[in-house]
């Protein structure tokens, strides 16, 4: 694929990113791979493809693309789109296994959600090896003998991926904008896009200041917490700004119902466009993930032996594992997102989430509930009926 052709994809793509967009599954040698080649695994969202095959670009390798749907690694795997079934489907189809003779396969850490590299094992015989969590960093991670740095397994919300966020989030919203406002107030349409636009920026390139200034660190880092509630905050502040705008037609003299129709919908969707909320990126209140972020992550010194699975899958490098007592320790706590692939990848069930009212949620109910793209992983009353 050209240059300009890869860009161009990058762009239309990332502007429908909020949508799935497959790609073909199966196996896609890279190179010229041999018996002795590694063999990567990724998604099937076309985005993820494109960008792995360029990273591996000079490296003769097996790419295998496992159907997630059309969906990126991390939300995939999270949200059950991207499993064990999927990963030992497309290992056991694509034909791999006669094209090689060893049986280890490199997948994306952000995978380690959904995928279990036990199960894996015990049903394929293959052995997974978590790679980085940035397709850029799989060419060093090979020459490394397959070892990866802290850097490679640190998630960052860059002002790049925030950029894209934006765009993705802009897109779309600025596109519904355009179409209602064509037929209701035509000549406020270009000044609303540009609203949508803008707002979606900050929201986004905004980030590290809410961690900074609102943010209230800990379990709430990144995130702001106006908590009225899950979605009473979109409507208090839609509430504010009618009133706003009657007021203002009242001094102003121009109130009338056509007046009141126009704002009410301007305002509606630049309302619904800074609370939406995606798998808890709106800065405004309290999102489905919050409920997650009250999690901790428990440890259970008995049980763990030192495995350091968790260090190696953990996003946020909350682990350290002291090799010479066999045990793992968190000296960085606070910066867990409660993702639950520590959870997952336990091969002793050392680690269980603990609720604020002090329950247990095991490491079975985290295999087996996923997040919803709306960032619902279960409700209370299910986990008491575990
Ligand atoms: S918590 Fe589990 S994965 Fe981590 S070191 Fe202990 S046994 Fe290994
Ligand atoms: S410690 Fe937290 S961030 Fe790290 S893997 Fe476990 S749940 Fe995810």
């Amino acid at each position: 694929m050209s240059k300009l052709r890869f860009w161009l994809a990058t762009i239309i793509e990332t502007c429908l990113r909020m949508l799935p967009i497959p790609a073909r599954t199966g196996l896609v040698p890279v190179g010229n791979p041999g018996p002795d080649s590694p063999v990567l695994l990724t998604c099937n969202f076309d985005l993820t493809v494109r960008r792995v095959k360029r990273a591996l670009q000079g490296i003769d390798c097996w790419l295998l693309v496992a159907n997630s749907r059309g969906v990126n690694v991390w939300c995939a795997a999270t949200g059950g789109l991207l499993s064990n079934h999927d990963v030992i489907s497309v290992l056991r189809t694509s034909g791999i296994e006669k094209k090689v003779n060893h049986r280890q396969v490199i997948l994306p850490q952000l995978a380690a959600t959904g995928v279990e590299g036990k199960a894996i094992r015990q049903q394929t015989h293959w052995r997974v090896i978590w790679g980085p969590v940035e397709a850029t960093d799989i060419p060093a991670f090979l020459a490394a003998s397959q070892t990866k740095t802290a850097a490679m397994r640190q998630v960052t919300f860059s002002w790049r991926r925030r950029l894209e966020m934006a765009v993705a989030w802009g897109f779309p919203i600025s596109l519904v904008t355009a179409v209602v406002v064509w037929f209701v107030w035509r000549q406020a349409l270009w000044p609303l896009v540009a609203l949508v636009w803008a707002v979606s920026l900050l929201v986004f390139l905004a980030f590290p200041l809410y961690e900074r200034f609102l943010g209230g660190g800990g379990k709430h880092r990144g995130f702001v917490i106006f908590d009225f509630g899950q979605y009473g905050v979109p409507l208090v502040l839609w509430g504010i700004v009618i009133a706003g705008a009657v007021g203002w037609g009242w001094v102003s003299g121009a109130l009338d119902g056509v007046y009141v129709l126009r704002w009410g919908l301007a305002s509606l969707v630049v309302v619904a466009l800074v609370s939406m909320d995606l798998m808890g990126s709106t800065p405004l209140y309290k999102s489905g993930l919050h409920e997650d972020r009250l999690l901790q992550v428990h440890l259970d010194t008995e049980l763990c032996k030192g495995a350091a699975f968790c260090e190696d899958v953990c996003p946020r490098n909350c682990f350290t594992v002291d090799h010479t007592r066999r045990l793992a320790t968190r000296p960085r706590a606070d910066a867990c997102v409660q993702c639950g692939a520590c959870l997952v990848q336990c091969p002793f069930d050392a680690l269980s989430f603990s609720t604020p009212d002090g329950g247990t949620i095991p490491p079975d109910v985290i295999r087996t509930y996923k997040l919803n793209l709306m960032g619902k992983r279960l409700q209370r009353a299910e986990v008491g009926d575990q």
